[in-house]
């Protein structure tokens, strides 16, 4: 069937000025020719370092940010040529979670106020319409209608989440793009948020995009995931594949650091050192050859192709045939 959402090529490169004059003389390759699908009721997550491009994908999604190329198909529609209007009913199917709920909220509102916000914006019921939806609402994230005269600050980390889920969800969308949720949370309180996550996603039919970057926190909740490093994808599998034989080094490297509950089970151990480069300066060829341990000549100066390498499990390295070009 075809997927939710098909996302082909997509790049986003930020020009960087400088000189008097504010000449462009080279652009922060953020996200560089990524190319992945979503499909209906499934949970992708894409995990990386901070600056991989994650975040600026799944902005690009939404058109918060313009890409620079590329296509993203959503439910049959291309997004990036509609222009703002038909935007914007696009962004009643398509919502975001962030990170930080604390910052997205507005400390001087209350949280009806706020949940009632998205269905002002998208002309959603009537007044009254629109308070009882509120109320289901909270109810629906595991809070209770009496918190809707109350103020962000007087919830906890986990209760904010819990309301910017809420908020998330006024509109009935059908994709979710959660941008490291749970990042910001005690470790206890993660497994409740993902845990609501994973039970509104069954009782609401929903599609998640579910970004962090640590490969431990997506494990439960997504049917496959992705691993950026440097603004271009390094390996897509379904999740049983990406953690019981991960192809790319990277991931590799990023599973070893990745506490493994079954002692009997040891992984070959890959270590990668140095920093993150500058996406403004990538490396040439494959963008991680500077930090990895099976480094070929071909490397530095070939960049690999992403390419499926087994059924449903992609990769980009020169270690496998199907990564380099003919
Ligand atoms: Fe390592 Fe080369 Fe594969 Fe890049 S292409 S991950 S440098 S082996
Ligand atoms: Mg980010």
């Amino acid at each position: 069937t075809e997927p939710l959402l098909k996302v082909e090529g997509l790049k986003k490169y930020f020009p960087i000025k400088s000189g008097l004059l504010g000449k462009v003389n080279n652009h922060v390759k953020a996200v560089d020719d990524v190319s992945f699908t979503v499909q209906e009721g499934e949970t992708l997550g894409i995990v990386g370092e901070s600056g991989c491009g994650k975040s600026t994908t799944g902005r690009m999604l939404m058109r918060l940010l313009e890409p620079t190329e590329g296509n993203v198909t959503f439910d049959g529609q291309e997004l990036t040529s509609l222009t703002n209007s038909e935007m914007r009913k696009v962004r009643r199917d398509i919502q975001m979670v962030f990170q930080d709920p604390y910052a997205s909220l507005n400390p001087r509102h209350t949280i009806e106020k706020i949940l009632m916000e998205p269905l002002n914006v998208h002309d959603i019921g009537d007044p009254k319409e629109r308070k009882r939806k509120v109320h289901e609402f909270l109810e629906i994230v595991g809070l209770s209608s009496y918190h809707a005269k109350r103020y962000p600050h007087q919830f906890s980390g986990g209760q904010r989440q819990r309301i910017g889920i809420a908020r998330a969800l006024m509109t009935n969308p059908k994709l979710i793009i959660a941008d490291e949720p749970v990042s910001a949370l005690d470790v206890s309180i993660q497994a409740q948020v993902l845990n609501l996550m994973q039970d509104l996603q069954r009782d609401l039919k929903l599609t998640y995009i579910f970004i962090a970057h640590d490969l431990g926190v997506v494990r439960h909740i997504s049917d496959r995931v992705g691993v950026m490093y440097l603004g271009k994808m390094a390996e897509l599998a379904s999740t049983e594949d990406l953690y019981e034989k991960p192809l790319h080094p990277y991931t590799q490297a990023l599973l070893a650091a990745v506490p493994v509950p079954d002692p009997e089970f040891v992984r070959e151990e890959v270590v990668i050192s140095g920093d993150v480069p500058s996406p403004a300066n990538p490396p040439s060829g494959c963008r991680f050859h500077t930090r990895c341990p099976f480094k070929m000549d071909i490397c530095s100066e070939v960049v690999p192709i992403f390419a499926e390498v087994e059924k449903g499990h992609s990769v980009a390295c020169h270690l496998y045939e199907e990564s380099r070009p003919q």
